[in-house]
This record gives structure tokens, sequence and C-alpha cells, in this order.
């Protein structure tokens, strides 16, 4: 039914994806992210929603909104989502909000406006059917989940702390939207590298190359990789040198780390911090860590068996996916609190110029989180 009562609804919550994506809400842009939180806040108010804005240094503010529990029931489950995108503000003029053919395109319609919109169907759902959520329900939306969730970290692990279970509504995996029953850990390593320079034709004995030293280096590193574990290790960006007849002084690599599982993480992280300068005068300074734990598909997996029986009962195929990318799944997982992520819309593109919904999505997204909001 409660299925049934949302398919009368896709054209309204396509709408309101719209107007969500007219807001520009790249993670930077504050303002825009703020005007993001008062849309939804109003939403939320008038749902009978208790609102709280926390802010956070730098960034928009995190939007929280719980609904009471039902009357017997106690604890709390946790509904996360992110209200920033990858977009800069502009971005707009060249990827208008457009719907054609049973998709919706659009800055950050997939990634992931349209999750904060099937969390509000299916309130409306539950409503509109009358069925109350077993518990309280907290929903958090944050404003910097594309840049690494640094001002929200706190708040959301606190709410997860007092939670039975987190459901994600980022994007789920593929046409079909899979939800994600594990997502690997993922970090990011810094190697800075001082040589010494010199002219490179008149005394390059006395130079130390700290190009060379940092190509060294990341040969070395590259190996760290272990794709049958899981491990990639990725030097991304490089930088050093200043021209060509100066032995290069400075170089640096920042270096993308991701593992499937949460005991390689002390160990790569005592490889990084082990590395030592191979070339006599070189320095060697490594930065950084693996910040975002991988979630694990066992503290998932029963969480997602409810999800797939709640979705049968609808004639809905829930299927489950595995990631490389992080998400702030990840943190919650990693406290041990039950995590399921990827329920939000289906659709493809995510942080590109093609990113879509498929519409349809927003319904049984909608219908299967108001199922589990309130079975769970
Ligand atoms: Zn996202």
């Amino acid at each position: 039914m409660l299925l049934h009562w949302l398919r009368g609804r896709e054209g309204a919550m396509t709408r309101l994806v719209g107007r969500l994506v007219g807001i520009e809400s790249s993670s930077y842009d504050r303002e825009g992210v703020n005007a993001v939180a008062s849309a939804l806040a109003a939403e939320w108010r008038r749902r009978g929603a208790r609102i709280k804005r926390l802010r956070a240094a730098k960034r928009g503010d995190l939007l929280r909104c719980e609904l009471p529990a039902g009357s017997n029931a106690a604890g709390q489950i946790l509904v996360l989502g992110h209200m920033d995108t990858v977009y800069e503000r502009g971005t707009l003029a060249r990827m208008p909000f457009r719907v054609a053919g049973g998709r919706a395109y659009g800055p950050g319609t997939l990634d992931m406006k349209a999750g904060l919109v099937i969390a509000l169907g299916a309130v409306d759902a539950l409503r509109a059917q009358r069925l109350a959520p077993r518990r309280r329900i907290v929903f958090l939306w944050t404003p910097d989940e594309e840049i690494g969730s640094q001002a929200s970290r706190a708040a959301i692990e606190r709410e997860a702390r007092r939670s039975a279970a987190v459901l994600v509504v980022e994007p789920g995996t593929g046409a079909r939207g899979k939800l994600k029953t594990a997502r690997k850990g993922v970090g990011e390593f810094t190697l800075e590298v001082k040589g010494r320079a010199a002219h490179a034709g008149v005394n390059p004995q006395d130079g130390v190359n700290a190009v060379h030293e940092l190509a060294l280096q990341i040969a070395r590193v590259a190996r760290f990789g272990n794709p049958r574990l899981g491990i990639t290790v990725n030097a991304d960006v490089v930088e050093g040198g200043t021209r060509t007849n100066v032995i290069a002084e400075r170089a640096s690599a920042r270096v993308d780390v991701r593992c499937a599982r949460a005991r390689d993480i002390a160990r790569l992280t005592a490889r990084f911090r082990g590395l030592r300068p191979i070339l006599p005068g070189a320095r060697l300074r490594v930065s950084g860590g693996i910040d975002r734990p991988p979630m694990e598909r066992r503290t998932t997996v029963r969480l997602f068996a409810v999800a797939q029986t709640l979705g049968r009962e609808m004639g809905l195929r829930i299927e489950e996916s595995s990631t490389g990318g992080g998400s702030d799944g990840n943190n919650t997982a990693a406290l041990g609190v039950p995590t399921l992520d990827g329920l939000g819309a289906a659709g493809a593109g995510a942080h590109t110029p093609g990113e879509y919904i498929r519409t349809r999505s927003l319904v049984e997204r909608a219908a299967l989180l108001a199922a589990l909001l309130h079975t769970l």
C-alpha cells in the first residue's frame, strides 16, 4: 500500500527534486548549502518534525529533523544524507534541471538531492497510511560530505551511537540502484620531499633531486597495493621542481589509499609512516592517514536482508553491491552500528554533466525507506 500510494506522488516528488537542484550548493558555498537547509527545514516543519540547525565552522549548517517515536517504542533510527554537491555555483546554467523519458537530469539530482526528497516521501507515505515509525527517527542532513565531512563527523557519530541502525540515502549503485553493503575504507597520504637545489649543468653533484626521490618513493608505495585484498594505492597528484636547469629542491605527492578490511588499516599506515629517504641527502615527510574506515559486509548483511524481504513484499527487487567509494556510512558502520547505504535514488553519472535519476526510483525508494522505518 505504501508503494501504491507513492505511485501517485512521482510528479510532486520530481518537482521537489527540481526545486532543490535549483538551489546550487557546492560544499564550499555556505550560503547555497544554507539555502537548501532552509528549504528542507520548511518541508520538515510542515510534517511536524522538530528542527534543529547545527552550526558548522566554515561550512553550511547541519539540519537535524526529528520525528517522535510511536507509543511503545524505544531507541532511535538515524537517516543520513548530505545537502552539498560537487558542482560550483553557475553549473546550473550549463546543466539545467530537466525531466525527459522517465529521467530527471541536473547537478546533484542523484548525489543526492533525490535522497532528501525520498526521505520526505517516506514520511508522507507513512502518515497517509497511518503507520507510525516504531522508533524515534532522526534525519541528519549534512553540509560537507563531498569534501570529507570534517564539519559533520562529530554530530554524525553522536547520533549514530544513539541509533539502532543507520540508513543512508546516498544513491544506489548502477541503473537499478543496488544497495551498498560494503564500502572500502578511504584515506590520503601526502609525501613531501625536500632535496637541495643546484645548477643542473654547473654543479649537479651538489644537488639532491627531490623529484627523483619522490619518483622512487611513489614506485615503492605503489607496491603497497594488493587488489586481491581490496587494497589500492594511487598517487593522484604530484608537484615538484621549478624549471629544467635547476635540480628540484621540492616535490610532493598526494596518494589515495583504499582498503576493504578494517584490519589492514594499521599495517598500511605503518608502512607509509615507515618510509625513509632513498637518495643520500633527501628528506621525506609523510602525513595523512585512513580516516574513513571500511564498511564491512558482515556488519550490514542482516539489515540488508530485512530490506530485501520488505522489498519483495512490495514486488521490488532489492540487490546489493560493494563499492570502493566512501561515505558517511563508513564512519557509522565503524562504530558498530548496522548501516545500510545506497537507499537513495537509482540513476547514473554522479559528479558528471550527465547526472540523472530515474524518477520512478523516487517512489520505489521512498516506499522501501518507509517500510524500513516502520519495521526497524
Ligand atoms: Zn553523496
